[in-house]
């Protein structure tokens, strides 16, 4: 009877004396600490009368003890839905409800709305979770669990329509955890920042189980501040961040070679990482970064290589174990190489399916294992794969399609742009119509009709955009994804004059 999640990432912490959490306002925690730690949560869980395949609901700002609450759900069996601690009550309630959730711990169980908006529903706070735990012994045996039971449930950001709570294995997560770590060199030696949230797969799975799993220790941050972590970059020999951290890291003129001197890389995710800061980072620092492709309902699928060139504008090859097809979005039938298409993904790290949503799930993973991203992508040349945007996103103008991505890379690259975002909003002749957004460079004013004009040579009259704005920034979700919905809602009725009614 063994429960090899725990076995590979938890058990081995026995004995450890070497820090496990390096802390920036407080005393390290050992290993050997923080496994005491979580089996004395697994065992306050157990006391509170919850049984493996229960959902565990986790609303907590990031904490050494929100990280040992994964480790005492592994343990005892139960199911993780870690939540974004910015939810407000009422969405609370939805994911609640929605996962049947036997207990919902809280920073402030007492806080406004939110009681009320969960009725019926147990709600305990951290602290009162902590004590109870503190007075558990810790010494009790993590339940059996084979590679199909589920460890968490993850809601997708959901930007459009209900967000769904994704299935995760025990075997998704250790069989990626265990890809990841031989690829990316993971050992003892390691010390990884983390600054990323813990609600999250880049957080919690791709950073956490990582470090775990390879005897890592890691610098454990409540968030990402661009000085703290320049001043801690010099203990630490890795970083896993979305695009922002290494934007912002290029903000502050402490990013030098000699800053980061002690570190062998640095990784992105979640979001697509400029070409531009790439070079830059690479200019200012000499670490190339790996860039890598994943998903909350994939876990890890495609990366970099560590050793070989780490190609700006992709996320690399497959990694091993998983498959990558790339498919005509309307008839699904594979494409050839070259050709920009659905991405598909099939291996041990693509999850079993939506809780509660077998309609869902069936129309995204096919029979044949493979899982339909809504991602579109195209292999290179040299075989990486890049990201050309999400199916939503993709921009249909007079019946031809516009992807996005190839715009905003011409418009990136244009003079006084910082960065931008391609969208298509209704238009009465074309169906959609493309709009440029523009993000200026600090003190710079994008000039636009030269812009416009320098992309008559570049594109196709039929890409060209109808209209361009200029912002002061794009919006954009926790982990540094563009919220296009946002602007689809804001640009939408540009092109409505000629759509409404008339009024002469
Ligand atoms: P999430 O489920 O929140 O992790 O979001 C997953 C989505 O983020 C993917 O489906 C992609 O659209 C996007 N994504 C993740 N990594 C990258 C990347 N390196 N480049 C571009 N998009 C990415």
């Amino acid at each position: 009877m063994t429960n090899p999640l725990f076995d590979a990432l938890f058990a081995p912490l026995a004995g450890r004396e070497t820090p496990l959490l390096i802390l920036p306002d407080a005393a390290p925690i050992r290993g050997d600490a923080f496994l005491k730690r979580v089996l004395q949560m697994a065992q306050a869980l157990v006391a509170l009368g919850l049984q493996p395949g229960d959902r565990l609901a986790l609303q907590v700002a990031k904490s050494p003890d929100a990280f040992a609450l994964y480790g005492a759900s592994v343990a005892t069996g139960v199911v993780l839905l870690p939540l974004n601690p910015a939810y407000e009550p009422a969405e609370l309630g939805y994911f609640v409800q929605d996962s049947d959730a036997a207990l919902l711990l809280a920073d402030d169980p007492a806080a406004d709305g939110l009681r009320g908006a969960l009725p019926g529903r147990r709600v305990l706070g951290i602290g009162a979770f902590a004590a109870m735990a503190g007075g558990k012994s810790g010494s009790v045996a993590p339940v059996a669990r084979q590679t199909k039971d589920l460890a968490a449930l993850l809601y997708t950001s959901g930007t459009t329509g209900r967000s769904k709570g994704a299935m995760l294995s025990h075997g998704n997560l250790l069989s990626n955890a265990q890809v990841l770590a031989d690829l990316w060199r993971f050992t003892p030696a390691d010390v990884l920042l983390h600054a990323l949230p813990i609600f999250h797969t880049h957080g919690l799975f791709v950073a956490g189980n990582v470090a775990l799993l390879s005897g890592a220790a890691m610098i454990w941050l409540p968030g990402f501040q661009a000085e703290q972590v320049l001043a801690l970059l010099p203990q630490a020999t890795a970083m896993m961040g979305v695009p922002t951290f290494y934007t912002r890291l290029l903000d502050a003129p402490g990013l030098t070679r000699a800053a980061t001197a002690q570190m062998r890389l640095f990784v992105s995710g979640s979001a697509p990482l400029l070409a531009e800061t790439h070079a830059e980072f690479e200019h200012r620092t000499g670490h190339a970064i790996l860039e890598r492709y994943g998903m909350t309902e994939t876990n890890m699928s495609t990366s970099n290589p560590y050793d070989g060139a780490r190609r700006a504008g992709t996320v690399g090859m497959a990694l091993p174990g998983v498959e990558v097809a790339i498919t005509d979005p309307a008839t699904g039938v594979a494409l050839p190489v070259g050709e920009a298409g659905m991405i598909e993904l099939r291996g041990p790290n693509v999850f079993p399916g939506y809780w509660n949503m077998p309609d869902k799930t069936a129309q995204d993973l096919r029979a044949n294992g493979f899982f339909i991203t809504g991602d579109l992508g195209r292999f290179d040349e040299q075989g990486y794969l890049q990201i050309v945007g999400r199916l939503k996103d993709l921009i249909i103008s007079g019946g031809m399609n516009i992807y996005p991505k190839e715009l905003e890379l011409l418009l990136d690259d244009a003079s006084g742009v910082l960065e931008s975002a391609v969208i298509g909003v209704p238009h009465p002749d074309f169906g959609e119509a493309v709009v440029a957004v523009l993000v200026p460079i600090p003190g710079q004013v994008p000039d636009v009709a030269a812009i416009a004009k320098g992309l008559r040579g570049q594109v196709a009259r039929f890409k060209q955009p109808k209209a361009m704005v200029v912002r002061d920034a794009l919006p954009r979700n926790a982990m540094g994804k563009v919220r296009k919905e946002l602007l689809r809602a804001e640009y939408g009725g540009m092109f409505a004059a000629a759509v409404g009614p008339s009024t002469t």
